[in-house]
């Protein structure tokens, strides 16, 4: 009996604003501390501890570094959304008479169920709208602070349209009347130069797993400038991290972030130009065979990597199911596992029918130009043929 022989399909990721996968010279960096240096960050009587302990440390200098920070204003966490946690509710549970705070309607679950949180234990919280590209209108922002305007919380990047919004004149206003910045930095970091001296920002959120390091690391930059913030610890414990994160220091996956983000520093801006040049590749292909397509977000206040796209006319919930060898992503399953319209995209204005119809292709360091090719062509035709059967069913 003769055998057939299936050549592999092949697959193309394009989630990376999801998470990307672990750079191997990241792996290589970490692998010894799983088991030969294994030894527990805060023991102070021996080898072992010790050596855990300079390698946290090593990290801790590489992301102040990286983030012109101070080494004592770097906290490590279990990725962003503990950091975000920690900022928020640990600045809010620290407040006195300041009992407002701002956020934008565009910002990933968790800033804004934290948000949610607040307010049911009495916070007030004014989420603000953003313009039909996506970005932040500062005039809004203006007239929504007040004296009583504890912290302002507004992202970098965004995860699903990937526009940058303007931290740095938000941070400016909010200061001249003594208010807190956060900003959610996941989708910037490593891949964008982030300068928390520039941005002006107080405390900043970053996760590992974005910029290939590994899953359950990341980070909060706290300002120890000028005033120092006061924030309440989620967890009791040890005292680790200055006391703000207890709990025995994750040192392999912390020596994992330190290298992915120095390999991100040394490779960064020839891999910004890579990325440019593909994505650019790519949506004007799309937007050639797919006429009726169109591109959300700020044409040129975004970053390389992330391309949210609509196209009328065809479900993205078929489209998606249908994409069996391109891994994209509607950039909005509900927890429940229902598929909700996008927050993102209805909040720029997008019509629920539209923002249904939406894909995020997101591109990173191991796409290649062959990959976008065959996104293309599996996209084109897969659109077209669910097109073609919508048309059947209507019309028959
Ligand atoms: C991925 C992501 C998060 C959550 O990060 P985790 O480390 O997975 O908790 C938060 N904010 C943004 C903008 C993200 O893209």
């Amino acid at each position: 009996m003769e055998i057939m022989s299936h050549p592999e399909a092949k697959r193309v990721y394009l989630d990376y604003p999801a998470t990307t996968p672990v750079d191997p010279r990241v792996v290589d960096a970490m692998l010894p501390f799983f088991t030969e240096c294994y030894g527990n960050a805060a023991s102070t009587s021996h080898d072992w501890g010790w050596e855990a302990e300079r390698a946290v440390e090593d990290a801790r200098s590489i992301v102040a570094e990286a983030l012109h920070a101070r080494e004592s204003e770097i906290i490590f966490t279990s990725g962003a959304t503990e950091s975000n946690n920690l900022a928020l509710k640990g600045v809010a549970q620290r407040a006195t008479e300041r009992r407002h705070l701002v956020t934008v309607t565009t910002e990933h679950s968790s800033v804004l169920e934290v948000m949610r949180q607040l307010e049911r234990d009495g916070f007030e919280v004014t989420y603000l709208p953003v313009q039909p590209d996506g970005l932040l209108d500062l005039e809004r922002v203006r007239e929504t602070i007040s004296h009583r305007t504890l912290l302002i919380s507004v992202m970098l990047v965004n995860n699903e349209i990937g526009v940058i919004q303007p931290v740095a004149d938000i941070a400016q206003m909010a200061h001249e009347h003594g208010i807190l910045v956060h900003t959610d930095a996941t989708q910037a970091v490593g891949k964008i130069p982030v300068d928390v001296r520039a941005l002006k920002v107080d405390l900043l959120s970053f996760s590992a797993h974005k910029f290939y390091g590994p899953k359950g690391t990341g980070g909060l930059y706290l300002q120890q400038t000028s005033p120092k913030i006061r924030l309440k610890p989620l967890f009791q414990g040890g005292g680790q991290e200055y006391g703000l994160r207890s709990g025995t220091l994750n040192v392999p996956g912390i020596v994992g972030l330190g290298k992915a983000l120095e390999l991100c520093l040394a490779e960064m801006a020839a891999e910004q130009k890579r990325l440019q040049e593909l994505r650019h590749y790519l949506e004007e292909n799309i937007l050639k065979r797919i006429p009726d397509a169109w591109v959300n977000g700020h044409p040129h206040q975004r970053v390389p990597y992330i391309v949210s796209l609509t196209i009328p006319g065809v479900a993205g919930e078929a489209l998606l199911l249908s994409l069996k060898q391109v891994a994209v992503s509607a950039g909005s399953a509900c927890a429940s596992g229902g598929v909700e319209p996008s927050h993102v995209l209805r909040a720029l204005g997008v019509g629920d029918s539209a923002a249904r119809s939406s894909l995020r292709l997101g591109l990173g360091r191991f796409t290649t130009r062959e990959d976008i090719d065959f996104a293309l062509d599996y996209l084109t035709e897969t659109v077209q043929f669910l097109s073609k059967s919508t048309t059947t069913l209507s019309t028959g």
